[in-house]
């Protein structure tokens, strides 16, 4: 504001200077039209009125000096001149309404009113030092009768009428002036705000132009507030449709399933949905680029609604690197998987057809079955948790006895751990699975569930029937897991820091598989924990599968 009332401060004093380039059209418009038509008006009423005044000589000496003053903005090399010559023009205005007053003095005396107009250009326009030259302007007005020989002041009331209109005519030059100081400064303060949100939008735009995430920002109802040029290369690979405000070539992580339209990022950012970490691919085959999406919702301050931000990080460099690890895996995997189950079967063959303890090697060669048993299960469980070797046959299955049998399987590890286990599962319960993958998931959970839970704990096993969907859910009152933790919980190859510490035997493949499993039956799992006092896993699945 203060900067503001600077910047008038010093517009003003330097107007005399200043080349500020003058228009003839604006000079009349904003200036002296308000005069002429005040004129024109007044000279409708004297020829209806007091036709005699036509012919007067101070009427058309006013009259006049108003034509001369309004030639003048069309003659005069404004441009030429220091800009506030255009002063003479008011104050001719002033010595025209003068005449005119003079020669209506009797007939119409309201005729000085018409000293307004060039009062008001003169406080609005120029320096403050107009505001007494209006003030004496006006005292010309109400003084030339006496000037042009009418009687002086005698009375009072004659004084009164002398500086009656130079004393309004001041308050309102003044209070104009003040006006447009205030205008003047407000005009200057909105100026500088546009600016400065010109340079922040201007920032905002560069930032986001040089990074390679596609950037959108989507305003409440639905079109786009900006957006930057890594958003038009990845439309175009999208084959982003404006009509449908959906991508023709988007599709699941799987890279093939096409991504519904109400599944798509841009669909729910446009709905206001806030999300984080959204993988899918854009593309035909052959060029297809990853991406993952957030969406955050922008609001003011006081909580307004400004729409959803939507970023897409290309992560194609990153996923290719990740899926060739996969296929390293499998192929290794699959690679040493062979050699070992001919090992294994050889071991079986020397301890049925060998009397291992006459040959004095039992002891070696259990220690070599036990070893290369673990060995394969490690291999299997790596060949497992990859999505796409995992085969699931559902068929109808009585639950209940999977669990039993489960939970019997596990009874007596838990015994010489020192943990209890419960279990609560109906008499007997049918849906439609694979039984011996969900065994396999009920087992990495009770198993997870002891290995995480110090001697003296519990771990339940419950099956839940119900309508549409039943559940499995194993409790305990181990360790739990953080927060941060739970979010990581289900990927290939994680443990928690704390388990990695204390060197608890695993390979962190156990709850993938069980996701794994539990995807290809259409179901899901969850997770409540709390550190220090347990964790629940819930896996929830439909009653019946869909047939492929
Ligand atoms: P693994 O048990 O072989 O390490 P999992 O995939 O089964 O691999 O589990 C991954 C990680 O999740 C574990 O290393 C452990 O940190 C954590 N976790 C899993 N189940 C539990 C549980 N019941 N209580 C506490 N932490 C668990």
């Amino acid at each position: 504001m203060l900067e503001a009332a600077d910047d008038i401060r010093r517009k003003e004093s330097t107007m005399a200077a200043s080349a500020v380039l003058i228009r003839r059209r604006d000079v009349f418009w904003r200036g002296q039209a308000p005069f002429v038509f005040g004129t024109v008006v007044l000279v409708g009423f004297v020829l209806i009125g007091v036709p005699s005044a036509i012919g007067d000589a101070f009427f058309l000496l006013g009259l006049g000096v108003t034509a001369l003053a309004t030639a003048s903005i069309a003659i005069v090399p404004w441009n030429q001149l220091p800009s506030n010559a255009l002063i003479a023009i008011p104050l001719s205005d002033i010595v025209a309404v003068a005449f005119l007053r003079e020669s209506l003095y009797a007939a119409l005396p309201s005729t000085g009113l018409l000293i307004v107009f060039p009062v008001m250009w003169l406080s609005y326009r120029f320096p403050v030092s107009a505001i007494p030259l209006s003030a004496i302007g006006a005292l010309y007005v109400t003084a030339l009768p006496i000037l042009a020989g009418r009687p002086a002041p005698a009375t009072g009331r004659d004084w009164a009428s002398l500086f009656l209109l130079p004393a309004l005519i001041t308050i309102v030059a003044v209070t104009v002036h003040a006006a447009a100081r205030l205008l003047r400064a407000t005009r200057a303060e909105a100026r500088r705000v546009l600016n400065e949100a010109e340079q922040a939008n201007a920032l905002a735009l560069t930032v986001a132009n040089s990074v390679d995430a596609a950037i959108v920002h989507f305003l409440p109802d639905g079109s786009v507030g900006m957006r930057n040029q890594a958003t038009f290369a990845q439309a175009e690979i999208a084959e982003y449709d404006k009509a449908s405000k959906s991508a023709l070539a988007a599709y699941e992580a799987d890279r093939r399933t096409p991504l519904r339209r109400e599944d798509q990022p841009i669909y729910r950012a446009l709905r206001g949905e806030e999300f984080r970490g959204l993988l899918y691919w854009i593309g035909r085959p052959g060029n297809q680029h990853a991406i993952v999406a957030n969406s955050v919702g922008v609001h003011t301050d006081d909580g307004a609604f400004l729409g959803t931000v939507l970023v897409g990080h290309d992560v194609t460099d990153l996923a290719n690197a990740i899926s060739v690890r996969e296929e390293f895996l499998v192929a290794v995997s699959h690679e040493l998987r062979t050699p070992l189950t001919s090992i294994i079967g050889y071991l079986d063959i020397l301890s049925d057809a060998h009397d291992l303890d006459a040959l004095g090697i039992r002891r070696e060669v259990s220690t070599i079955q036990r070893n290369a048993d673990q060995l394969h299960a490690i291999i299997s469980d790596l060949l497992t948790s990859n999505a796409s070797e995992i085969r699931v046959r559902p068929g109808p299955v009585d639950l209940a006895h999977v669990v039993r049998e489960c939970a019997e399987a596990v009874a007596p590890r838990a015994h010489v751990l020192g943990i209890d286990v419960e279990v609560d599962a109906p008499e007997r319960f049918d849906a439609d699975a694979d039984a011996s993958r969900i065994g396999q998931v009920i087992d990495n959970l009770l198993s997870n569930g002891l290995k995480y839970t110090p001697r003296g704990g519990r771990v339940s096993l419950s099956l839940v029937p119900g309508d549409t969907e039943f559940s499995i859910v194993v409790t305990d009152t181990g360790i739990g897991i953080s927060q941060s933790d739970q979010r990581q919980l289900f990927d290939r190859f994680f443990r928690a820091q704390e388990v990695r510490d204390q060197a608890t035997q695993g390979l962190g493949l156990g709850l993938s598989i069980v996701r794994t499993i539990v995807d290809a039956h259409h179901g899901r799992i969850d997770v409540e924990s709390l550190p220090g006092k347990g964790s629940r896993f819930t896996v929830t699945l439909p009653l019946h599968q869909r047939r492929r």
